[in-house]
């Protein structure tokens, strides 16, 4: 056996009473667990740094010098104490948001300070959130207490001597033991390109640190580790996967895509959408299987694109097919591919919950005879019982609002794998993007069509409510359309129903017949209905469409030119985003009002304020992913993927940049992992990727 298998029990200062502790609370159960079992933060109290030294890597650790000015900030929920800092080599800010009146009234402003805590980089300075202080007169008499790591412990732990100290302490025993245990998992050449410690040193240094920069180092070295095996395994699950599956090969660009590139397209396309279109085009005609991710903010014009890679493959003869998430826009979608090919000779079909069984009979007799060129719908086209004569490719829109399965029964369409595209509106930081489709090809539409003005976007409470209408009205009387958007999250939840019921009594009074028309949508209306409702709203008909998140995704009505987000502080902030992407869409100045209470947290807060500073989609997503978390972001089905022991995706994404970049230069030159150089990683990859093997996903 092993020395890292050997169960905990048998760790000098363990035994089974401990062990039982050790495994019920942490999931400790050998050597190794408590060898990975990682400090959460760090105490560095052997020395005194300078700011000018700072970076955002650091531990806790401690500063002297004096407080030169201390106010207050904001207000009730946001209030917060703010005390410059400085030494003789610059300023930190030091933050308080509890215990504020106590603390102002201790603070002696310009006497000695030492302060302790974790420096932290936000807005162009560091400042440090409820540092530890110690009014000090010189710093000759309190040094080197120090370097601690702190470790998670629980509060049963605690209570039977296993606290943060007493691990530590376990560690330092286990330590000594694995000498010889750490064998290099990576390749002479990465290790020295970069500086990284040895493995060993690595696993000393993080439980042990010998100091700030060792430590450092340590984590780096870690972080690395576990970021390059996983974008090594994705790699090769990509290569492997195009190894295996043989792809359809669309090497005509026949008379449908010409005809209807050169004569009927009503605009240029942007010079990225030219981009993305030749970057699917090469993968269709490769022989190899497409597998491709297209994010572009909302309004990019993703829908073209798609429309114009359908076009190929009904050029060679096979069949394609696109599916939305809701009923409205698959309809929509319909509407746009009708409206688009009308003067060409392609048969298009519209497939949803709500098709007639006698009609939905003919579509799938069409289909399995190859007479539908194009389907377009929802879920419905997963069924067992719709069935191709031949489908090259299929097209999946908001592909974040579909799970992985489904995703994946469209692939089984056919004996061999069609091409896939999966589009998505969310943007997805580049970190996220390359950990959750990182064994995909990512395209990106980073331009939206010319003319288009930024919608205006404000955040109002009800005390404006008067001022809005009149607003609203004079949009109206200038030809222009209006969203109001209620929350309704769960449909089966009374209160927000109520919520929703009052909203349209109160914009009906306001807006009354037959001055002004109204549509109203949400999800407990019949399909026939909501498609009725839609319809009058894209046609012009009805001046307001009140309605709940089912307008969310992708629905495009140029003429409206103003959203109004009832609660908006119950969205998230790519749903958000999402809502105010359904306006800005034609010539016309646009406008997002943001309704919202007074009691609101710090987050709601902070995601309104970020939909008023920016409308760049990308930024928005680097927001969300700050507030929330990757986890929550993606939601937890996803989530799973984004589990790592040391990394944390916000922090570290230069790191992920870097060895995403190493494990393609490997892949490069020696794909199998056979040259002699790279065998420590070979003998580390392979039992890792066996161990991974029920994950391996598509997309
Ligand atoms: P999304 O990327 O959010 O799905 P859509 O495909 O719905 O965006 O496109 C938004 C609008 O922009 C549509 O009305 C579409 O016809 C229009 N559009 C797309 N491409 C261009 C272009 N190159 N020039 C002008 N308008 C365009
Ligand atoms: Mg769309």
């Amino acid at each position: 056996m092993h020395i890292l298998t050997t169960s905990i029990e048998y760790l000098k200062g363990v035994g089974p009473v401990r062990a039982d502790l050790l495994k019920k609370e942490l999931k400790i159960f050998t050597f190794r667990d408590l060898l990975f079992h990682f400090p959460f933060r760090y105490i560095d109290k052997s020395k005194i740094y300078l700011i000018a030294d700072l970076t955002p890597e650091m531990p806790n650790i401690q500063l002297f010098g004096k407080i030169i000015k201390i106010e207050e900030k904001g207000h009730k929920k946001s209030k917060r104490l703010i005390a410059s800092f400085q030494d003789k080599s610059g300023i930190v800010e030091l933050v308080w948001f509890k215990g504020l009146r106590w603390i102002k009234s201790s603070i002696k402003l310009n006497s000695k300070y030492l302060v302790f805590g974790k420096p932290s980089f936000f807005k162009g300075t560091y400042n440090i959130v409820h540092p530890e202080i110690d009014l000090k007169e010189d710093n000759d008499n309190f040094f080197a207490t120090g370097f601690q790591a702190v470790y998670p412990s629980t509060e049963l732990l605690n209570s039977r001597g296993l606290s943060s100290r007493a691990i530590s302490k376990l560690i330092k025993t286990l330590l000594p033991l694995l000498q010889d245990c750490f064998d290099e998992t990576l390749s002479t050449d990465i290790i020295s390109k970069s500086n990284l410690p040895s493995r060993k040193e690595a696993f000393f240094n993080i439980h042990i640190p010998k100091n700030t920069k060792s430590l450092i180092r340590a984590q780096k070295r870690l972080k690395f580790e576990e970021l390059f095996f996983f974008q090594l395994h994705l790699l090769k699950t990509k290569v492997n996967r195009q190894e295996k599956i043989k792809g359809y090969s669309f090497h005509i660009l026949g008379d449908n895509f010409n005809n209807f590139y050169q004569n009927f397209l009503p605009f240029d396309l942007t010079n990225a959408q030219k981009r993305v279109l030749r970057e699917i085009r090469n993968d269709l005609k490769s022989s190899k299987q497409m597998n491709r991710l297209l994010q572009g903010d909302v309004g990019s014009g993703k829908t073209l694109v798609a429309l114009l890679s359908m076009l190929i493959a009904v050029d060679n003869k096979y069949q394609a097919c696109i599916m939305a998430p809701t009923e409205i826009l698959s309809q929509q979608h319909f509407q746009y591919f009708s409206d688009f090919l009308n003067s060409l000779d392609i048969n298009i079909a519209l497939l949803t919950g709500s098709t007639k069984a006698k009609y939905r009979k003919t579509i799938h007799e069409q289909l399995e005879d190859g007479s539908i060129d194009l389907l377009i719908g929802t879920h419905a086209l997963l069924e067992d019982s719709v069935k191709f004569h031949n489908l090259g490719l299929v097209i999946i829109d908001e592909q974040h609002r579909f799970g992985v399965a489904q995703r994946a029964r469209l692939w089984k369409k056919n004996n061999r794998p069609p091409h896939v595209l999966v589009m998505t509106a969310t943007p997805i930081p580049r970190t996220l993007s390359m950990t959750l489709y990182g064994d995909l090809d990512i395209s990106v539409i980073d331009e939206l069509p010319p003319g288009r003005k930024l919608v205006k976007t404000t955040w109002k409470s009800d005390s404006s409510r008067l001022k809005i209408i009149n607003f609203i009205k004079q949009q109206i009387k200038s030809g222009r359309q209006i969203y109001i958007v209620f929350p309704l999250i769960d449909e089966s939840e009374k209160l927000e129903y109520k919520n929703l019921v009052e909203g349209i009594n109160s914009i009906e009074r306001e807006f009354p017949l037959p001055e002004y028309q109204v549509s109203i949508l949400h999800g407990q209306m019949k399909a026939e209905d909501k498609e009725y409702e839609m319809k009058r709203f894209v046609e012009g008909v009805t001046n307001i469409m009140v309605s709940t998140t089912v307008i969310e995704v992708g629905v495009n009505v140029p003429n409206a030119s103003v959203m109004i987000i009832e609660s908006a502080e119950r969205f998230g902030l790519s749903q958000l985003h999402q809502l105010r992407g359904r306006v800005g869409r034609g010539a016309e100045q646009s406008y997002c009002i943001l309704m919202s209470g007074n009691k609101l947290s710090n987050e709601a807060k902070a995601r309104l304020s970020t939909m008023v500073e920016t409308n760049d989609g990308f930024k928005i997503a680097e927001e969300d992913l700050k507030l929330r978390g990757p986890g929550d972001m993606m939601g937890t089905q996803q989530s799973g993927m984004l589990n790592f022991k040391l990394v944390d995706l916000v922090r570290d994404n230069n790191i992920l940049i870097f060895a995403r970049r190493e494990a393609e230069n490997l892949l490069k030159y020696d794909q199998n992992l056979e040259k002699a150089e790279n065998i420590n990683i070979a003998k580390t990859y392979f039992p890792y990727a066996k161990e991974r093997l029920g994950w391996s996903r598509i997309s």
